[in-house]
């Protein structure tokens, strides 16, 4: 079978291969501690998940308009309102099954071959898959790790050319755990007004913000009009399998987004919907106290690794990811996680998953018990003493 050409360009997520490779140790009796995956360990609170068991016994089980149900596109318009202190309307508004698909359609509505697009680097990887699979340039935005994973926005200006159309953000960021800060949220909005750039904001770990306040660039002078906000339930509801996000689009990308959706998945899940009307309604106190503990875990975790010879990690601001330098160690970071899997049971992703600039990092998901959190600290350090 010959496969076509762009297959070949389209990458994948590490994580869910380091997860197998995992279960497949321990399968074969090897403990194992889970820090690879980027997944809440809460279940979806109770009260979500009745209401989606609910809304299938009240016969939610078929298709719906493509672009979702129109009141929960009404609650989600209003909850950007509130959140990013914009004006959000109901008819920008797209439920997609997860957030995932907003960056697939987005790129595929937008994107011609041979159009550049900026992306952080060390970012989510399905961005840079998603612009190649498209016919795009994937331009790595680099976030510097030796100055706290930062933007430099005289390094992006020069980035940009006649090419360039859509500049991704992702703050909080996903591995770095790193936010951007307001004047570089300015600095790119004027960036993306003088060369006339569409801008992808991935948002969707804006609940789990450990300092300061969310600033969308949304909100900057005439950006509402070129963002696209991707937000989701996965992360802030601890609702993965559910699968439901959304995006706010700008006028001229709705119908093309929804005929995406009409020919790609036809509609989001129709319980699902309601569940997640649900979680926005709904009583908030599960999904703070959530947040509350990733808060004490995130302590926890670059203290200890911070006590480890040979790793330096600085203090994530949002999301729920650790990003050290173990370079200190004299192993490359693949051969870091590597070995640390399959010698002492530890499974964490090379920074490499997450773009080049991700070398010599390694990801830690502190999305794990504080024993667990605990236990895998000690692992860590015993396995590089043994090395020494
Ligand atoms: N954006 C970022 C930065 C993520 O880390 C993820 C998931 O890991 C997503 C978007 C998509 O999540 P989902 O499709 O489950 O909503």
């Amino acid at each position: 079978m010959k496969l076509a050409q762009r297959m070949s360009r389209l990458g994948t997520e590490t994580a869910f291969e380091v997860l197998a490779k995992a279960q497949s140790l321990e399968a074969r009796g090897k403990s194992i501690i889970h820090l690879e995956i980027g997944e809440p360990d809460f279940e979806t609170p109770s009260n979500i998940a009745e209401a989606g068991r609910q809304a299938i016994f009240d016969g939610f089980t078929s298709y719906n308009p493509s672009p979702g149900y129109e009141d929960l596109r009404a609650i989600l318009a209003e909850e950007i309102t509130k959140t990013r202190r914009v004006n959000a309307k109901e008819q920008n508004i797209i439920v997609t099954p997860g957030g995932k698909p907003v960056m697939f359609f987005a790129i595929m509505a937008l994107i011609e071959t041979g159009d550049e697009v900026l992306y952080p680097n060390p970012g989510f990887p399905i961005y840079e898959s998603m612009i190649e699979f498209c016919g795009g340039t994937a331009v790595a935005m680099q976030l510097h790790g030796d100055k706290d994973f930062n933007i430099n926005i005289e390094e992006v200006r020069e980035q940009i050319g006649p090419r360039t159309k859509l500049m991704i953000i992702n703050s909080p960021n996903n591995p770095c755990g790193s936010t951007i800060g307001d004047s570089e949220l300015e600095a790119l909005s004027e960036l993306a007004k003088e060369n006339d750039l569409m801008v992808l904001s991935d948002e969707i770990y804006i609940r789990f913000l450990y300092e300061g306040v969310h600033q969308s660039i949304s909100t900057f002078p005439d950006m509402l009009d070129r963002t696209i906000i991707l937000d989701g339930f996965s992360k802030t509801y601890a609702m993965t399998g559910w699968r439901i996000g959304y995006g706010l689009f700008p006028d001229q990308l709705v119908e093309p987004i929804s005929r995406l959706v009409t020919n790609s998945v036809s509609c989001t899940a129709s319980f699902t919907q309601k569940a997640a009307i649900e979680a926005i309604t709904g009583p908030q106190h599960d999904s703070a106290r959530m947040v509350n503990e990733f808060r004490k875990r995130r302590d926890i975790v670059v203290k200890g690794l911070n006590r480890i010879d040979g790793i330096e990690c600085s203090v994530p601001q949002g999301a729920f990811y650790a990003f050290p330098n173990v370079e200190g160690t004299g192993m490359s970071s693949s051969e870091f996680a590597d070995k640390l899997l399959e010698e002492s049971g530890v499974a964490v992703l090379s920074g490499e998953s997450f773009g080049r600039f991700g070398t010599g990092f390694v990801r830690i998901s502190f999305a794990n018990s504080v024993d667990n959190l605990s236990e895998a600290l000690i692992r860590i350090e015993k396995f590089l003493k043994a090395g020494a």
